[in-house]
């Protein structure tokens, strides 16, 4: 059988493993944070009449710089941003991916706070750049004069802010952003997947970019909007920046398809994100719940919890995983993370770990 170590694969992919949160048909599956309430049907009709129109034209490419969905992304996000500061791709890992073509690559380095989204570290080494993992307190926290002094030491070329962080939920002070951008020399971009589950604790970055030219907002469809099937992420920044992603992208990267259904689901996005504010009641009844099982949850901002004092997480897991209930384990020694799902799952859930402590 032909393994990897027999082709002449990159010396710097050796040993590397790809992302691999599990994908397994559960009935009740909270491991990888989507929103799990399914698209209300007068949504989904809309879209797919929008969708139906563009088949037609399948026959020519698609507009390379999906002009009608970026001025959807500019009125959505507000902040008076135009859509020249606008840019998207098909998830918003792709779109960090253009983002580190452009400033990171061969012999440049990237970092991020650790623990933080695993694709950070994945896609860095994918564009031949350098991670460079620096620490968070205690409890995840970030610290302005600290978060400022370990840029400064490692002097990367790209920062990642993962804001509010996951896997932990930590929100991101926006003073947090601001010391770390005068610290940094290169790209400082603020991943803000999960902001639109956080309220008031977390602020968007938004707010930051005027007269900070290399500061960059990512956001994504794939949460809160419940669109993650359909593979859409996108960012907003100073317009010399979209020039720069415009130099690796791939023409006509995000699809016809991909395009009519995201301007369709913008059209409704008070509909799609109605289910947020019912997901926060979930998390925060999975907090409340978790610890009086005796576990530690983390203070979460987003639409899961981290939660410590699992003697034995692989255990747990499995057990879990056994009833029907799929939860992610992300390496931490003693923790879970759990996304909020609907009521019926985050039940099933909560039921299940609750049994498991009894059995
Ligand atoms: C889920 C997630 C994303 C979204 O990825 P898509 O490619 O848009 O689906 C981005 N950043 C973080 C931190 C995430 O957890």
């Amino acid at each position: 059988m032909v393994t990897l170590d027999d082709l002449p694969l990159r010396d710097d992919l050796r040993g590397q493993k790809p992302y691999g949160a599990p994908q397994a048909p559960l009935p009740v599956a909270l491991n990888v944070n989507e929103n799990t309430h399914p698209i209300p049907a007068e949504v989904a009709d809309d879209i797919a009449e929008s969708v139906a129109k563009a088949v037609s034209g399948l026959n020519r490419y698609p507009d390379r710089e999906f002009a009608e969905l970026r001025e959807g992304f500019a009125s959505y996000l507000g902040h008076g941003l135009a859509a020249d500061q606008i840019w998207a791709a098909n998830g918003s890992n792709e779109v960090l991916q253009h983002v580190l073509q452009a400033f990171a690559g061969p012999g440049r380095s990237a970092f991020g706070f650790a623990p933080t989204y695993s694709m950070y570290s994945l896609l860095v080494r994918g564009v031949g750049s350098t991670w460079i993992a620096g620490e968070r307190g205690a409890r995840f926290e970030l610290e302005p004069g600290d978060a400022a002094r370990q840029v400064r030491e490692a002097d990367p070329d790209v920062v990642f802010l993962c804001a509010p962080n996951n896997p932990t939920g930590t929100r991101l002070p926006l003073d947090v952003v601001e010391a770390v951008y005068e610290a940094a020399r290169g790209i400082v971009i603020v991943d803000e997947a999960y902001v639109e589950f956080a309220g008031d604790e977390q602020p968007s970055a938004i707010t930051l970019l005027p007269g900070r030219e290399r500061l960059l907002v990512s956001r994504t469809m794939s949460k809160a909007f419940a669109f993650a099937g359909a593979r859409v992420g996108y960012l907003a920044a100073d317009p010399a920046v979209v020039d720069a992603l415009r130099l690796v992208r791939l023409p006509y990267h995000l699809s016809a398809v991909t395009q009519a259904a995201a301007s369709a689901a913008l059209r409704h996005s008070e509909t799609m994100l109605r289910t947020v504010s019912d997901i926060v009641v979930q998390r925060d009844r999975i907090s409340a719940t978790l610890e009086a099982l005796g576990y530690d949850p983390y203070p979460s901002a987003s639409n899961f919890v981290l939660f410590g004092g699992v003697d034995d997480p692989a255990d747990t897991w499995r057990r879990l995983y056994d009833r029907g209930v799929l939860v992610r384990d992300i390496g931490i020694p003693g923790h879970l993370r759990v996304t909020a799902g609907t009521e019926a799952e985050t039940t099933a859930f909560l039921d299940a770990l609750a049994a498991l402590r009894d059995a």
